[in-house]
Formats: C-alpha cells, structure tokens, sequence
C-alpha cells in the first residue's frame, strides 16, 4: 500500500508538470497576442471592443495564477521546493505587504494597520515564501471582511516570531476550520460563489511556513472575525535542496563528447587538496595536456600573470584567496578576462554561489564526488577546442574590464540594421507571437526544430538565439550542444524558452550554459529587456 501511494504521488506530480506545460503553451499565445492587441489597436478600434481585449488578457493572467499555485504545491510535494535564507526586517516585510494590499482594502474601505514595534530584532527565513504567506493571510483577510479592521501584529515569543493577521470579518465556523488548509477546500460552497478564489493559497501558505520550520494556526467565531497565527522559527538552518543534487549530478555527466587530444593545450590546475591535485594531473596527463598546479588562489593570480593558460580547472574553497576572488580577479583583467574555467568542488553550491558563477561565466561545473575521467576529459576538450590556430584574433587591449566569453563582434544585420535573432519554436502558434513580440525591434529568422536550428545558426550566424527546450528531432539541449560545438557560433548568446516550470528550473537550465532563461508565457517586457542587456 505504501509502495501505491508513493506511487501515485509520483505519477500525480508527473502529470501536473506535463499538463502545467501543456497549458501554460497555449495561454502563452492567449496572453502575449492580447497585449500586442492592445497595444496596437489603442484608438483606432471602438472602446467596447477594445475593452475585450483588457478582459482576455486579465483572465489568461488570473489562468496562470492558478497553475502557478498548482505548481508551488506539487513542487512542495516532491520535495523539490528550494529555500533561500537571509536575514531581514520584520518590519519591512510587514510593512512591504500592507503597502501591497492597502488598495484593495481602501476600496472596500476596510481599515488595514500594522502594529511592530521599531526595535524587534530582524528574522533570518527565506523572505520570499515569508511574503508569499504574508500576503496570502492578509489577501485573505480583507477579502473576507466587509467592514471593520484587519490589523497585522509581529512580536517575539521566547524565540518563535508570532505574525497574527486579525480581521473583524465573517469568520469560520468551528466544524470547516479543520479543512480549510485543505488544497482545493473552501469553507462552504457559497464562499467560492461569493468571494471567488481557489481554495488553494491556504495550502501552500501553510506547507511553506512548515518548510520553513513553523506553521499556521487559526481562531475564529462566525460573524465575528478571525485571527491567522504565523509561528516561525527565529533561525532556520540551510537544508539540502535535492534538485540542486540532481543539476549537479547531471552536469557531472556532460553530454557525450569525444575527448579530444591534450597535445599543445596547458591547464591550470587550481586546488588545495593533494590527492584531487593528483587525480586531475593524472587524468589530464595521460591525453596529453600540459599541467601547471596552484595551491592556492594567490599562486593562481600570479602564474597567470605570468602566462595564461588555456583553461583553468578551479577549486572553490581554499585558504585566504579562494576560488571566487580568483574568478572575479580575472574576469576583471585584459589578459585572462576570456580564460575558460571549470569549477571543481566539493562545496555545496548555492543558489547564491551559482549565480555568481554564472555571472561570472564559468564553463561548466563539476562535484568533486562525481569526478569521472570520460566526462572530466569532454569538458575540458570543450574549453580548450578548437585548436589554438583557430582561435580568433585576441581584441585590442582596453583598460575597461573584459567580459568572458567573447561576445561577437557586430550585432547588426547588414539588411536592416536590426540584430537578428534566430526563434527556434514548434508551435506555430507561439511561433507567431514571438514574432509579434519582436519583429518591431529585431529581424526574425526561424527554425521548428533543433536540427534545422543548428543549420539556420550555421548558415546566418544571427545576433542571438532564442530556444525553445521541448523541440521535435533534436530537443533545446542537444541543439544548444551542437551550436556551441562550432567555433563560429560559440559566442552567440542562446537563451533557453521554456513553458515546463517544474522540469526546467531556472538554475539548473543556466547550468548547462545557456545565456538566460524565459518562461512562457513569454512576458513582453521581459523579453526585451532580457534581449536588450544580453545584446548592448
Ligand atoms: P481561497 O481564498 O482561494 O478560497 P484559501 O486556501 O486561501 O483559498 O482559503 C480557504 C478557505 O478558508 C476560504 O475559501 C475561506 O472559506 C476560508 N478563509 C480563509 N481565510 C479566511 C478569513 N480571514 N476569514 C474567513 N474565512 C477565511
């Protein structure tokens, strides 16, 4: 019985991630076409009709709302929620969300006030999931008040924070508060009817205040009001996040590729550790490479300085000048601003860490406990491939700080002045709304699917690359693979587009090196936002 129910969970969170993409693809085109709508059509069509399009795009966004909250909670419910700790203000956080629902109670005129004393001492949590319960309570309370105060109060009890949400609302009777946190449970039939709303956001307020090592108890008196008590720990320590162990775990086998000859290509080795020291020399050894070994972040700086290698395998945690001041220090500098770097290490990389990385542009990154000699040797023949006679021409030297990899040289298109961007997408339909999307500022080349995308690449060499991951013959990732096998294409930026929350988190997608990541549906303003910073 165990064995079914574990099971049937599974194949729950298997289908709500498959039906997450499979709706969140058409309400891509439902929302992105409604907006460019609007936007062209403002004044020149009669208001009425106009007004349809403010109500489709309202509703597409209310659609993705519910699936997003559907996700969070299977997300929680296979374990795979990430926490991000820091420390912050109460006050803030509390203050941050009256200012956010203020407008809704004011329309309602519903009194909204918060009572936290100035000195409480700060909570160390993650603020993200604090705010979402937060505003869900409150959303909450003044959704069900008609009239009177919802006051919010934060005080210390020994060392729990107690958050209590009070409103002078319709309250809960006795035998529907056991069900209410409840997914899909409202109190009553006529609430959902009256109040609107999904029976959804109690759910996922309490599973997040539990992952975060507290919880959420309520009193109320039907026609009085009610009280929502958040309970949460003053410190909460960092567990591990298992779908960082499996981005890890994947990237710990990069995807086949033949290593190629050591010969004439020097490695540096950065590392502390003897017997990684030993393995790594060993490994790259016998292909043929030439080693040099740092023991330490400062050795590193100064045989750099001295000649650079062609690529670096680097160990994170050293003494005094550890991996990340090596990173930065010569991403800032002419002469090894470009230098391809693997990290190595055994830390646990957050998510803090990793964007630092990827800010940084490393290659790739590696665990030390999943060292294996095929896959150590693909990834640096990658950085080091091609050969040295086929590298371009280094750029002139400036004192402004390089950034790494190098970008390509123009991006214009020669026809119309407009950096081209190749849209690879197999459904028609978000084919053309990303067209809508972009065509005013870039000139549009396309591929439905990734074989064919790699040939368009091949053949005009555009300014960007825009991917979709779920693709027929050759998926996202294989296709992204193949592009950066080319010399010639290797530098062109290639952001990943994705409608699979659930499969494709965003970190571990940027782990496998693409440029950025988008999620459908595609949020116009983003969209060239990212294309803007990522092109200028
Ligand atoms: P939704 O608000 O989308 O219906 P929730 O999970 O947030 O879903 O809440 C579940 C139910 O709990 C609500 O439908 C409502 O019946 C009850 N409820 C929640 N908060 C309050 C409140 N402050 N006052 C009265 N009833 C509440």
């Amino acid at each position: 019985q165990k064995q079914q129910l574990y099971e049937a969970n599974r194949l729950k969170s298997a289908f709500l991630s498959n039906m997450s993409h499979e709706l969140r693809t058409p309400l891509n085109s439902v929302i992105a076409l409604s907006g460019v709508l609007s936007r062209r059509l403002a004044n020149t069509i009669p208001t009425e009709e106009y007004s349809y399009l403010e109500v489709i795009e309202r509703n597409g966004k209310n659609l993705l709302l519910l699936i997003n909250d559907i996700l969070d909670l299977s997300r929680i419910e296979a374990g795979r929620e990430e926490i991000s700790i820091s420390r912050f203000s109460i006050r803030d956080w509390i203050n941050e969300t009256v200012t956010m629902i203020a407008p809704q109670a004011q329309e309602k005129n519903v009194t909204l006030t918060s009572v936290v004393a100035d000195d409480l001492a700060p909570l160390t949590s993650d603020p993200d999931k604090c705010r979402h319960i937060l505003q869900n309570l409150v959303g909450n309370a003044v959704k069900f008040t008609e009239t009177g105060t919802v006051e919010i109060s934060a005080r210390w009890v020994d060392r729990e924070l107690l958050v209590a949400v009070r409103d002078t609302g319709i309250g809960i009777s006795a035998d529907h508060i056991p069900h209410i946190f409840d997914e899909f449970r409202q109190a009553d039939d006529s609430t959902s009817r009256k109040y609107g709303g999904t029976g959804l956001g109690l759910a996922i307020a309490r599973n997040y205040a539990r992952l975060l090592g507290g919880n959420i108890t309520v009193e109320s008196l039907p026609g009085k009001g009610s009280t929502f008590n958040l309970h949460l720990p003053e410190t909460l320590a960092v567990p591990e996040t298992p779908w960082l162990e499996d981005a890890r775990r994947s990237l710990a086998n990069p995807n086949a590729c033949a290593a190629v000859s050591g010969q004439g290509h020097d490695i540096l080795v950065v590392e502390d550790s003897e017997a990684a020291i030993i393995q790594l020399t060993d490994i790259l050894q016998t292909q043929g490479y030439g080693v040099r070994v740092a023991r330490n972040g400062k050795e590193a700086l100064a045989l750099i300085e001295h000649t650079v290698p062609d690529a670096m395998i680097l160990d994170l945690m050293m003494p005094e000048v550890d991996g990340f001041q090596v990173l930065k220090a010569i991403r800032g500098t002419d002469r090894a601003g470009h230098l391809p770097v693997l990290i190595l290490t055994a830390k646990h990389v957050t998510r803090e860490d990793l964007s630092f990385l990827k800010g940084n542009h490393i290659y790739q990154l590696i665990q030390k406990g999943d060292i294996n000699k095929d896959g150590l040797l693909a990834a640096v023949g990658r950085m080091v491939a091609p050969p040295a006679s086929e590298t371009p021409p280094s750029e002139p030297a400036s004192s402004e700080p390089v950034p790494a990899p190098p970008r390509r040289r123009a991006v214009r298109s020669a026809r119309s002045g407009k950096p081209l961007v190749l849209l690879v997408e197999d459904n028609l339909d978000n084919m053309l709304t990303a067209r809508a999307l972009l065509t005013e500022h870039y000139e549009i080349i396309t591929a439905e699917d990734g074989l064919n995308a790699v040939a368009q690449a091949r053949l005009h060499q555009p300014d960007l690359i825009l991917m979709d991951l779920a693709l027929p013959v050759m998926d996202g990732f294989e296709a992204f693979a193949a592009i950066r096998e080319h010399e010639a294409l290797r530098a062109i930026p290639v952001l990943a587009v994705t409608a699979s929350a659930m499969q494709g988190n965003r970190e571990e997608i940027l782990a496998h090196g693409f440029d950025a990541y988008i999620s459908k549906p595609i949020d116009h303003a983003t969209l060239i936002k990212t294309l803007q910073e990522i092109l200028e």
